[in-house]
């Protein structure tokens, strides 16, 4: 079957597996390979004009649209629920961090890909957008666990060398917590949620957080970021959202075609 046929058998399913029903699902299970994108993300402040759930957002956003993808391209896919807690310790002190410990945060997320894989998902991806360095280490810890007790699961991540460097100059410069990368992806997504007042009056806060947390810095607060944020906020717009968009779901859906054996990886590996 050619790909826009399989394209059409899952048009009527919806995009988000929590949306689907019972047999919208196992008409989803029924595909060759049916994959199954799990969203990570935080709740945590981000600048005066985003909202808590921000990463979540983005990261099931980057699911939805990946899934999409992957069915245009003849492969079953769905965005599963997102998880919407992550390890959030540097922004202790403004309101709505909210922080899970490691080992919850490597347990959970290992068992819900046990679930999903149990469930009858050839493959998980896992996407995340809070990009604290416990964070990502925990999820890249759970990851691995999966893939020790049911195999079949694969990372996204943005911060391989690979992926990173298709982002915008923001991203690579590492000041980029609600600044324009992020408030663009909002703004793309849901657009609605995004204090528009409050944004195009932000000042830019150059600060990179990735050169603070070499320096030793844990906490926004000791890295300057008074208002919960770093980067250039009023650069941000739902074009330039549309266009990392659709670096994210190149990312997402090459990782899992590959994964799966359906694409061939780049000549040259990249390094990490
Ligand atoms: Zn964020």
């Amino acid at each position: 079957m050619s790909g826009d046929a399989l394209g059409a058998r899952w048009r009527s399913v919806a995009l988000a597996l929590g949306e689907c029903t019972m047999a919208d699902c196992a008409e989803l299970l029924a595909g060759p390979t049916p994959i199954v994108i799990l969203p990570v993300g935080s709740t945590e402040p981000h600048g005066p004009h985003l909202p808590l759930a921000t990463d979540a957002i983005l990261s099931e956003e980057c699911a939805r649209r990946a899934a999409r993808s992957l069915r245009e391209r003849g492969a079953s896919a769905v965005c599963a629920p997102a998880i919407a807690y992550g390890v959030t310790r540097y922004a202790e002190g403004f309101a709505g961090a909210i922080t899970v410990s490691e080992p919850a945060l490597v347990a959970y997320i290992t068992a819900v890909i046990e679930g999903l894989r149990g469930a009858g998902f050839a493959l998980v991806c896992v996407t995340n957008h809070h990009l604290e360095p416990e964070h990502v280490t925990a999820v890249e810890r759970a990851v691995n666990a999966a893939r020790d007790s049911v195999g079949g699961v694969v990372f996204a991540n943005q911060l391989t060398r690979r992926w990173g460097r298709t982002l915008s100059h923001e991203f690579k410069r590492g000041a980029c917590h609600a600044g324009s990368y992020e408030s663009s992806l909002v703004q793309a997504a849901r657009p609605e949620l995004v204090r528009e007042d409050l944004r195009a009056a932000l000042p830019d806060v150059d600060i990179s957080l990735s050169a603070a947390i070499r320096e030793g810095k844990h906490n926004f607060a000791a890295m300057g970021l008074t208002m919960a944020y770093a980067g250039e906020p009023r650069e941000a717009s739902a074009t330039a959202g549309e266009a990392l968009y659709d670096k994210l779901v190149e990312m997402i859906a090459a990782e899992c075609l590959e994964a799966l054996g359906l694409a061939a990886p780049p000549a040259e590996p990249a390094k990490k």
